[in-house]
């Protein structure tokens, strides 16, 4: 796979794809592809090459491709763009053309904001994503293509392509920056390959407290106000029951009756009137 990459200048070594010798680690897991190879034609600003790959890392996409980028490779500013995610940066490969970049690919997708007028599939990020992950699982390698950050991609760039992705945007406004438009398309790319699991979930560490615990907290709420002298006597039953309700609709933890019963103790405590 290696030997069809022609490189556009010179590359930092550590950049370098053939500074590694065939058949080391980093052949093999390049060989297994389990992610969509994003390829950004022409890019220009290395902030957008480095949130690229920051973005890549953030969704699990690893292998990236710079047609000749402008102004050279590798550009100052690009890793601190990337905020750690240098493995993407250090695995970055150079391609003077994008016939080249491409060659090796089962299907290319070009994402762009304008109608192109080419007789192509035109999808949105979702149901392409879907296709790609679909193809993936086939053992395809599958392509994604972003445009320049000035002027997108040419029409001959988009006619190399199998389909057009195109992001569900305002009329007034349909134009994300580059880094962005990989960031949307590898979110998608997780969601489809049903990746998309939450890091941490919000569930309760405490399980709801029990009808007893409850009913024993408004008795010692209902004690603790009847000894401060907070009811009016003919409202008591009334306001009982509003406070009741009050404390249902918390959806009360076990720890949450404990916090609150630890509470009441010390107002207790604190008036000298002594609940418990
Ligand atoms: N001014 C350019 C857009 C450049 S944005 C133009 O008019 O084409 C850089 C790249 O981000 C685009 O080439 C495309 O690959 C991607 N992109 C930006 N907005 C997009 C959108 N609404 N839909 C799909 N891709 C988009």
């Amino acid at each position: 796979m290696w030997q069809n990459r022609r490189r556009a200048g010179p590359c930092l070594v550590a950049l370098c794809p053939s500074s590694l010798p065939p058949g080391s680690a980093a052949f093999s897991v390049e060989s297994v592809v389990t992610a969509p190879i994003v390829i950004l034609v022409e890019p220009q600003l290395a902030e957008n090459i480095g949130m690229t790959a920051r973005a890549m890392a953030n969704f699990g996409l690893s292998e990236l491709r710079l047609v000749a980028p402008k102004n050279g490779w590798p550009k100052k500013g690009v890793r601190e763009a990337a905020s750690g995610a240098t493995h993407v940066l250090d695995r970055a490969t150079v391609y003077a053309t994008l016939p080249e970049a491409i060659a090796d690919l089962h299907a290319l997708f070009a994402t762009t904001a304008r109608e192109r007028g080419q007789m192509k599939r035109v999808h949105a990020p979702e149901p392409a994503l879907a296709e790609v992950a679909e193809r993936i699982g086939r053992g395809e390698r599958i392509g994604l293509m972003f445009g320049r950050e000035r002027v997108g991609l040419t029409n001959d760039e988009v006619s190399l392509a199998d389909a057009i992705v195109t992001f569900p945007v305002t009329e007034e406004f349909p134009s994300l920056n580059l880094a962005q438009a990989v960031l949307l398309m590898g979110y998608e790319w997780r969601r489809a390959a049903g990746l998309a699991t939450l890091r941490f979930s919000g569930e309760m560490l405490s399980p709801p407290a029990t009808r007893e615990a409850l009913l024993s907290l408004f008795a010692n709420l209902e004690a603790t106000l009847e000894r401060a002298g907070f009811y009016a006597p003919e409202k008591r039953e009334i306001i009982a029951r509003n406070m009741r309700d009050m404390l249902h609709r918390m959806s009360m933890t076990e720890q949450d009756v404990r916090t609150f019963r630890g509470a009441l103790r010390a107002l207790d405590r604190k008036t000298g009137t002594g609940a418990e």
